[in-house]
């Protein structure tokens, strides 16, 4: 698509938007009496405005009921979280039985290694992208040293000169080392870069070397496509706080591939909430799993840690998640190109991928010099973006709630930075 500079051109597009009614399904930050421009929906998505309202029900339901809400609430807290599975179908591209939403997600990574990664004296390395999340650098190296291994066991691919880390390197990694390799686990997009990897292609090669591949989709989830029960992912996990807008710390998703239901052999730590739900209420010390992804509930469901994500993904399915990308790409090369006119020739180095396929919503843009005090300017003039030491400004225009104008905003800021220079 060819596009032009000029106010014009940004509110033309939003007019032709399919999508531009959900922006007043949001609340924004205020800035001066008008909305932020707000760019971090990768961090915190916004507040769906129906989440009050869901709350508000879940609390009068608490307060009529007591107890016996698990059963008379107009959403029976039994059975609270039962919806988000299929909700999330066409999100993960998964079956229903394949995803179950419970937790948050780092801890749902450490659930998921105890089934997943199962070391041997020859094979226990975990590869992952260079520099992956903190959080998730600490999982591999705790579980590394809870099988009595160094964080050695760790094979980091390394990013190319232009800070990303290509495909044909995380390819080529696990060929070098697939005698060594317990288990492949990547980001399906990177925090720091928003680059995009090619999940499909990673797990094909680590499963013709007979290696257990999971993703931890964070940055995936509501933001790129997904299909992971045809790629043939054993497991993965994400947070519905960041791109699906369900509030801070709110409850995490995990899929686990149907081949892996009713398998004896992989251990789980049970709990109560996966056992086989007919006779769960009998209180035996028998253990009988559900036969699905619902089989690794530990607990009841947190129903408060979960009204938001209700609220979320009616949106999201009132949207469309394909129509969702398809603005993606849009919105994601206009935001581009009007950074690009609105910068002097190499102030500000994109180092997110320009091909569509290799990245989702976000920039993470590199600023030369005076990166801090561009952010600031920013931040002073009503952008809620985000600051990442040395010098990255990463942004992420949401396509549920981000306008074009937005963008074209977007770079009257930081247009004004440069001349004030
Ligand atoms: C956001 C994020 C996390 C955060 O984990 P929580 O357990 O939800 O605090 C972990 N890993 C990645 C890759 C993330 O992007």
């Amino acid at each position: 698509m060819n596009f032009e500079s000029g106010i014009e051109f940004a509110k033309a597009l939003d007019n032709k938007d399919r999508l531009k009614k959900f922006r007043d399904e949001f609340l924004f930050p205020q800035h001066k009496g008008n909305n932020c421009i707000y760019f971090t929906g990768n961090s915190l998505g916004l507040m769906p405005k129906s989440a009050r309202e869901l709350f508000e029900q879940e609390l009068s339901d608490w307060a009529k009921y007591g107890v016996e809400g698990h059963f008379d609430a107009k959403n029976p807290w039994v059975s609270y979280h039962e919806p988000f599975s299929e909700l999330l179908t066409d999100i993960v591209g998964a079956k229903k039985e394949e995803i179950v939403v419970m937790n948050t997600l780092t801890t749902n990574l450490h659930l998921l290694m105890v089934s997943f990664y199962n070391p041997t004296p020859k094979k226990f390395k975990i590869l992952c992208e260079q520099k992956p999340f903190p959080s998730d650098y600490f999982v591999f190296e705790s579980q590394l040293k809870f099988h009595g291994f160094s964080k050695d066991g760790i094979v980091e691919v390394a990013a190319n000169e232009n800070g990303v880390v290509s495909d044909d390197n995380i390819i080529e990694a696990i060929q070098k080392n697939k005698d060594e390799l317990a288990l492949v686990l990547i980001g399906g997009v990177n925090y720091y870069t928003g680059q995009r990897f090619n999940m499909q292609r990673i797990t094909k090669e680590a499963k013709k070397h007979g290696i257990t591949v999971g993703f931890d989709l964070a940055h995936a989830a509501g933001n790129v496509d997904l299909n992971l029960h045809n790629w043939e992912v054993d497991f993965a996990a994400w947070c519905s706080y960041k791109y699906l807008n369900s509030g801070p710390g709110a409850v995490s998703g995990v899929y686990i591939h149907k081949k892996h239901h009713n398998n004896d052999k992989i251990q789980r730590f049970n709990g109560w909430w996966g056992h086989e739900k007919s006779s769960r209420f009998e209180m035996k010390n028998e253990f009988v799993p559900i036969a699905s992804a619902e089989a690794w509930q530990q607990s009841n469901a947190p129903v408060f840690n979960m009204v938001a994500h209700r609220a979320a993904l009616n949106i999201v399915k009132e949207a469309g998640i394909k129509n969702i990308f398809a603005k993606r790409d849009v919105l994601t090369a206009y935001t581009e190109f009007v950074i690009n006119e609105s910068s002097p020739k190499n102030a500000i180095r994109i180092l997110t991928p320009t091909k569509v396929q290799e990245r989702g919503s976000q920039l993470s843009l590199y600023i030369e010099t005076e990166g801090k005090q561009l952010f600031d300017y920013l931040t002073k003039n009503g952008v809620i973006a985000d600051w990442r030491e040395p010098n990255v400004i990463r942004i992420a225009p949401a396509p549920l709630y981000n306008s074009f104008e937005d963008s074209y905003n977007f770079g009257a800021i930081i247009r004004e930075f440069y001349r004030s220079k």
